[in-house]
């Protein structure tokens, strides 16, 4: 230990790309928001959770030696990267350039993590697909993976995240079981705390990384899991179309949800100091690229989008729910993110939703399904959707539109279910 902090010492007060004046705001920052990192400075000990530990690990690496791939470095996770049309120079390159890494890690007292490195070829050569990377540290072969994870994101072999979106689909359905204990069609929690349950239990995991896949053929996938999200909010019935139920759950379609998130990204990307600012500005990379691997579309190569990226979503929102012709939009007329009723409590919300989209239990669907014996309803027509909401024997009382005091008190003191 004595000798890395000498190391450290040494690369602080001798390096000319490290200015001291920035290390000392930072420690003098670090000694006064936290306990622990004064005990740093009093007993010359390098705690784990304090966050100068990173900053010091950069300086301590920021003179790795110069490799012929690129380097990636996150934190203390360091990838390399090659591109060559011959897949045995990549080889030589790679295992050169780890054995030029091995040396100033011996050197500087740090290890590798040989069991965690791995290494993997990308390419659309299927002739290959089986073939597996000869990669050499310290004379002992790195083992090749076909998806390897890196910071969060399994690669494939063609970049069609394909096996990612299988993870998070799956992991995006483990969270819809969650929610689904907290809402039945009866009972259960209301629709904030479902809206806002479901926006950062599922969304938030389906929408990780999603400028990167964005254009992947398995975005469908998430898109599944997220109607099944969206379905236990609005309580809605598995027949319900999947167009309506952004609309009745308050939140946005998946798809215009990343859209918005590349959005942000490439206007964040404006700032010279961002990591992707020049590959941004770089027109070319675009046609160098195919266009499932080329995460941002054509719109978004060239100055970025002036409006507000909410703004955007809010407007692409609206113009496709006009350009829909669902019954539903003579009772909401704008998507909102909290829609006419949305204060209901639980099972009047969902009848609400049912009754306005035409799509639940109703006698004619059940029949339809094989669950009824007949689709008459009492009044002797056939019960739809829309025969009950004229159905004198139901009896809806109220504004479906505005979901009036009349309707309210109606759905409150109604046997009827759907
Ligand atoms: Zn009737």
């Amino acid at each position: 230990m004595k000798q890395i902090h000498m190391a450290l010492s040494r690369k602080i007060f001798h390096s000319k790309s490290v200015h001291m004046n920035n290390v000392c705001q930072l420690l003098t920052g670090a000694i006064s928001q936290d306990k622990r990192n004064a005990k740093f400075v009093a007993n010359c000990y390098i705690y784990i959770n304090c966050y100068i530990t990173p900053v010091l690990f950069n300086i301590y690496t920021h003179d790795l030696p110069k490799t012929t791939s690129k380097k990636y470095a996150y934190a203390d996770d360091i990838a390399l990267l090659h591109t060559h049309k011959n897949v045995s120079e990549v080889e030589k390159t790679l295992t050169q350039d780890l054995h030029h890494l091995a040396k100033y890690f011996t050197q500087w007292r740090l290890r590798m993590n040989v069991t965690k490195t791995v290494c993997s070829l990308f390419h659309l050569k299927n002739r290959l697909a089986n073939y597996e990377l000869q990669v050499q540290l310290n004379g002992s072969r790195i083992g090749a993976v076909k998806t390897p994870k890196y910071l969060g994101v399994s690669l494939d072999r063609s970049l069609t995240y394909g096996p990612h979106l299988k993870a998070t689909a799956a992991k995006v359905s483990a969270r819809n079981s969650l929610l689904r204990r907290l809402a039945g069609s009866r009972w259960g929690a209301d629709f904030a705390v479902l809206r806002t349950s479901a926006l950062a239990l599922c969304h938030s995991c389906a929408e990780y990384c999603s400028p990167v896949w964005l254009q992947s053929a398995h975005c469908k996938r998430i898109d599944v899991e997220l109607n099944d999200t969206m379905r236990l909010i609005s309580g809605c019935i598995r027949a319900t179309p999947t167009d309506i139920l952004p609309v009745l759950s308050g939140i946005q379609p998946p798809d215009i949800r990343r859209q918005k998130q590349t959005m942000r990204l490439h206007q964040r990307s404006a700032n010279e100091q961002h990591l992707l600012h020049r590959k941004m500005a770089d027109t070319t990379l675009r046609q160098r690229r195919l266009k499932s691997r080329n995460p941002l579309t054509n719109r978004r190569h060239g100055p970025p989008p002036e409006t507000d990226a909410d703004d955007w979503a809010t407007e692409m929102w609206k113009q496709r729910w006009t350009a829909t012709s669902h019954s539903l939009k003579k009772f909401i007329t704008e998507p909102t993110p909290s829609p006419p009723g949305s204060d209901l409590p639980r099972r009047e919300w969902v009848l609400l939703n049912r009754l306005r989209s035409g799509y639940g239990r109703f006698a004619a669907f059940m029949h339809k399904i094989g669950l009824a014996d007949s689709d008459i309803c009492t009044c002797g027509h056939p019960q739809t959707g829309a025969h009950v909401l004229e159905c004198d024997d139901i009896g809806v009382q109220g504004d479906m539109m505005t979901v009036d005091r009349e309707l309210r008190h109606w759905l409150n003191r109604t046997d009827f279910s759907v």
